[in-house]
């Protein structure tokens, strides 16, 4: 009871499970494959309102014809549009459920199309792959009683078709319930392992593994393609303070500091500690909304109540980035911010410096005014 309460509050971020399948480059193959499932329903309603038996049922051949019409654009959506959001999935999971349960359950053979009842678990798939319990429950449970219903009104017919709805049933239970309930609960707990992997663990912050992954779910304000800024931080002389203050204390202090930085620049902006003391941001804020927050966050840092007050070095840098190419062009701005960075150290630290253009000038921020 106790495993089943565990396996129900299980967290599920269905962003997190998109993002990772973007990160493993998975996300456009199964978006197409998605969409060849959606045309194969097609295909199938299309046969059916060729079977007299099956084409008029007891709403005509509406159903079958509402099929045939849906899935084509449903298709096209899913090979050349984006990944759906969560409320959108959900809305796509409902469809094909329903289109499903009305299709088998105004038909006039029940006991011919019951063992169609199984098609429920290619939604059941997506719905594992994606999606957590409370979903998984609701289609699960939205499937048996359509399958019962269905297997109810097979059984009004002969003694030979009640014999065959009664194998078809087990076959039925078998097929929709054993292998998506296995393959759901393990990916479930691999998700949840899964997913400590992107965190570093003494900030709590994404580590570059999870950094990779999040920023194909950076919220671009219109488009396939946004200017976006990226901040490198670097603690300054930070060894100093190990030295003389211990390993416990620089590790307090690099939590500290990413508590500040979380604090400036909180979610939808990405933020990642790199490794040591080195620190990034990301995000589509325009660039002089950034130096002014990055300024903040100096001054935030070098706080002379801290026990061993410090100072960062900032380097900011902006870029058009296009969706298509967003790992290299995110990658790049990364290396010029770091550039910025390191001018900033160069002239004594504790200042924000940004990269000006393509030929590399890098100005301190409190020389442009
Ligand atoms: P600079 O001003 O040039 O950045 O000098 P720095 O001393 O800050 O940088 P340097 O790269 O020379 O040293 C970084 C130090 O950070 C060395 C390493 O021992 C320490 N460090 C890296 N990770 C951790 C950590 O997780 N905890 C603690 N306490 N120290 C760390
Ligand atoms: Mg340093
Ligand atoms: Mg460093």
């Amino acid at each position: 009871m106790n495993s089943l309460r565990q396996w129900w509050l299980l967290p599920v971020d269905y962003g997190w499970n998109v993002a990772y399948a973007r990160s493993q480059r998975a996300l456009h193959v199964t978006r197409v494959l998605i969409g060849i499932w959606c045309w194969l329903y097609g295909v199938a309603a299309a046969i059916a309102l060729t079977i007299p038996a099956l084409a008029d049922g007891r709403l005509g051949s509406w159903p079958l014809w509402f099929t045939v019409v849906t899935t084509v654009p449903m298709g096209l959506a899913w090979v050349i549009g984006g990944w759906p959001r969560w409320e959108m999935s959900i809305a796509f999971v409902v469809y094909a459920d329903v289109v499903l349960a009305v299709v088998l359950l105004t038909t006039e053979e029940p006991s011919t199309v019951l063992p169609m009842a199984a098609l429920f678990t290619v939604v059941g798939s997506y719905v594992v792959g994606f999606h957590g319990p409370k979903l998984f429950t609701a289609h699960h449970v939205f499937a048996l009683v359509t399958t019962a219903a269905l297997y109810a009104s097979a059984l009004v017919g002969g003694p030979q078709q009640r014999l065959q709805a009664n194998l078809y049933l087990v076959m039925l239970i078998l097929v929709m319930f054993s292998a998506p309930l296995i393959c759901h609960t393990f990916l479930m707990l691999l998700r949840r392992d899964a997913t400590g992997a992107f965190y570093d663990p003494l900030t709590g912050m994404q580590n570059r593994r999870g950094f990779d992954a999040a920023i194909g779910n950076l919220e671009f304000r219109s488009g396939s393609c946004d200017s976006v800024t990226a901040v490198v931080i670097d603690i300054d002389n930070f060894k100093a303070v190990n030295d003389r203050y211990g390993h416990e204390h620089g590790d307090s202090v690099i939590r500290t500091t990413a508590a500040r930085i979380l604090e400036i620049f909180p979610a939808p902006a990405v933020t990642v500690r790199l490794g040591g003391e080195e620190f990034a941001v990301v995000c589509v804020n325009g660039l002089d909304a950034v130096i002014e927050k990055s300024e903040l966050l100096r001054i935030r840092l070098c706080n002379s109540t801290d026990r061993s007050p410090l100072t960062a070095s900032f380097g900011i840098a902006e870029a058009v980035v296009e969706m298509r190419t967003i790992e290299d062009d995110i990658s790049d701005l990364l290396s010029r911010a770091d550039k910025a960075m390191y001018q900033a150290k160069r002239l004594g630290g504790d200042r924000v410096a940004h990269h000006v253009n393509e030929s590399l000038s890098i100005r301190a921020v409190d020389e442009r005014q």
